[in-house]
């Protein structure tokens, strides 16, 4: 499986980097984001390394939908009963900082339109 020696996620994957850990799956990890932007905000990814979801599916689809399942079990998981936002920042121009794939679950207030 592909992983980077270098990368921050991968590193909370392999336990390297403590984080607090709310669910993990066969092919995903989902952790509290440390710099939350809702009640509820936390972070699912895919154990395996890939920079973004357009890479995710490309390599492995099943893995990303595994990731889109947990996204919605995490939602449920916690307390959202159906509202929340789902975000994947791709690319520096959308404000991506950590180049390993990652979905924000949002949850625990509303969320206005259009994103900032
Ligand atoms: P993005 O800007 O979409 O790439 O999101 C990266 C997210 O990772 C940000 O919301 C950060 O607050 C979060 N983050 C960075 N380092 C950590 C960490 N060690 N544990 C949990 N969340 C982190
Ligand atoms: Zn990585």
């Amino acid at each position: 499986m592909s992983t980077d020696p270098d990368c921050l996620f991968c590193k909370i994957v392999a336990g390297e980097i403590p984080s607090d850990v709310v669910r993990e799956g066969e092919h995903t990890v989902a952790f509290r984001d440390l710099n939350p932007q809702a009640p509820s905000h936390v972070l699912v990814i895919p154990r395996r390394h890939e920079p973004d979801i357009g890479s995710l599916v490309a390599a492995a689809p099943d893995e990303a939908a595994a990731l889109l399942e947990e996204a919605s079990r995490v939602a449920d998981q916690e307390g959202a009963d159906g509202n929340y936002r789902l975000v994947f920042n791709t690319g520096p121009d959308a404000n991506q900082t950590v180049f390993h794939c990652h979905a924000h679950v949002l949850a625990g207030r509303s969320f206005g339109w259009p994103p900032g």
